[in-house]
């Protein structure tokens, strides 16, 4: 059987990522599956166990690492993410689509582990500017002024990185964003087809 794609999909927090992910999850033909983190952060409000992330404590999480169950990891505003190896490949193998929903410290790592991989497609959610970034990530309100802060100097860092993906896709309109992302996998589907 034809292997999955490896997507990697980052952008700064509030750029508005979690909506397009739910929008392209919904096109089955895409074959979609979404990789569960593991995170030491707080959970916040609405979130669920397995299905926004594992949250671990940090010794679960310095164990994990130990243990060489992380394809990636990074530490983002204090606190440690990773993506747990054994789903991506599993479901890689079964010919789906894994999407990694991560900063660009974690993304740096998987592109340069994947380098001779050309399952592995890189793409970046930018916002159509700083302001809208600062109005969204205000308007989520489920941190206070402190991480606010935070979250935006990391935003204009992580904007910074975006030379180092394939595909780069401002979310100007959440419809347009989704469309260009769902046509960005569709061809490397075809060109996974043709490998095949
Ligand atoms: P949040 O706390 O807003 O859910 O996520 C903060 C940042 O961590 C986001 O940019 C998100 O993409 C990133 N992130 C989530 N999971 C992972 C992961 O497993 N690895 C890495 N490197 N970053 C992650």
């Amino acid at each position: 059987m034809k292997k999955g794609l490896l997507i990697v999909f980052s952008g700064p927090s509030g750029v508005g990522k979690g909506t397009i992910i739910k929008r392209l999850m919904e096109q089955k033909e895409l074959r979609l599956c979404y990789s569960v983190s593991m995170t030491t952060r707080q959970k916040r409000e609405g979130e669920k166990e397995g299905v926004n992330y594992f949250f671990v404590s940090e010794d679960e999480f310095k164990q994990a690492v130990y243990n060489g169950e992380l394809l990636e990891h990074a530490v983002f505003v204090d606190h440690f993410y990773g993506t747990p190896k054994k789903y991506v490949e599993e479901k890689r193998s079964e010919g789906y689509n894994v999407l990694l929903e991560i900063e660009t410290v974690g993304a740096k790592q998987v592109m340069n582990q994947m380098k001779y991989d050309d399952g592995c497609i890189s793409i970046f959610l930018v916002p159509p500017s700083i302001e809208e970034l600062e109005k969204r990530i205000r308007h989520r309100a489920s941190e206070n002024e402190e991480v606010v802060q935070k979250r935006l100097r990391k935003a204009i860092q992580e904007l910074k990185e975006t030379f180092r993906y394939q595909h780069v896709v401002c979310n100007d309109n959440v419809d347009s964003a989704t469309k260009r992302i769902s046509a960005i996998i569709k061809e490397a589907m075809l060109s996974q087809d043709d490998k095949a």
